[in-house]
C-alpha cells in the first residue's frame, strides 16, 4: 500500500478470490488477535444468554468509486440482509460512488478520514490523523470531506468516522468535536 495516496480497496479494485480468503487476508493484515474470532463468538453467546441481540454490519474501506467488487459486496449485503458501511475517501471520491448507494438501499456511506494520506513522519507507523501535523489542520480536512459527504451521499451519509489506518490523535478528536459544538458539519 502506498503511504502517498489513497490505497486501492476492495471496492476500488477488480475483485479476486473468494470473500473468505479476502476476510482471512484482512485479518492477517491488521494483526487481528488470533483468538479474536473465539472471543467474539463468547461474547455473542453470552448477549444471547441474557436475551440480548447485537445488530452488527459489515465495513468496506477505501471507497473511492462503482466498480464489480462493489457491485458483488452490494448484491451479496442485499441476499444476505447485512447492512454495508461504506468508508469512504472525500478527496477521493468519484461520483458513481454515490450512484451505486442510490440504488441499494442496504449501503451506508462514512467518512474515511480525508485524502488516506500518511503524515506521520518516516519509521512511523502511517497516520492521517496524525499529531505530527498541525492539528488545525487535519480538523479543517475532516470538517471538508464531511461537507463533501454529505453533498455527495445526503441522508445516505451517517456521520461516522473511521480513521485511515485505525489511527487518530487524541487532540484531533478532541478539537473535532470543539469545532462542531454539536452543529452540523
Ligand atoms: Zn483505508
Amino acid at each position: 500500500m502506498s503511504a502517498a495516496g489513497p490505497p486501492q480497496g476492495a471496492n476500488c479494485a477488480p475483485s479476486g478470490g473468494s470473500a473468505a480468503v479476502a476476510l482471512a487476508n484482512a485479518t492477517a493484515s491488521v494483526g487481528v488477535h488470533p483468538n479474536a474470532w473465539t472471543r467474539l463468538d463468547d461474547e455473542l453467546d453470552a448477549w444471547r444468554a441474557s436475551g440480548r441481540r447485537a445488530t452488527l454490519w459489515c465495513r468496506d474501506d477505501d471507497a473511492c468509486r462503482d466498480g464489480a467488487a462493489l457491485r458483488r459486496l452490494l448484491g451479496i449485503a442485499r441476499a444476505q440482509d447485512i447492512p454495508i458501511a461504506l468508508a469512504a475517501i472525500p478527496a477521493a471520491l468519484e461520483p458513481t460512488l454515490a450512484d451505486a448507494i442510490a440504488e441499494s438501499a442496504i449501503a451506508t456511506a462514512i467518512q474515511h478520514g480525508y485524502a488516506h494520506r500518511n503524515h506521520a513522519p518516516p519509521g512511523a507507523r502511517n497516520c492521517e490523523l496524525s499529531a505530527h501535523r498541525a492539528v488545525a489542520e487535519s480538523v479543517a480536512e475532516l470538517v471538508k470531506g464531511r461537507v463533501r459527504l454529505v453533498r455527495e451521499f445526503g441522508a445516505r451519509f451517517a456521520a461516522v468516522l473511521v480513521p485511515p489506518w485505525n489511527r487518530i490523535d487524541a487532540e484531533v478528536v478532541a478539537r473535532r468535536i470543539r469545532v462542531q459544538g454539536g452543529r452540523d458539519p
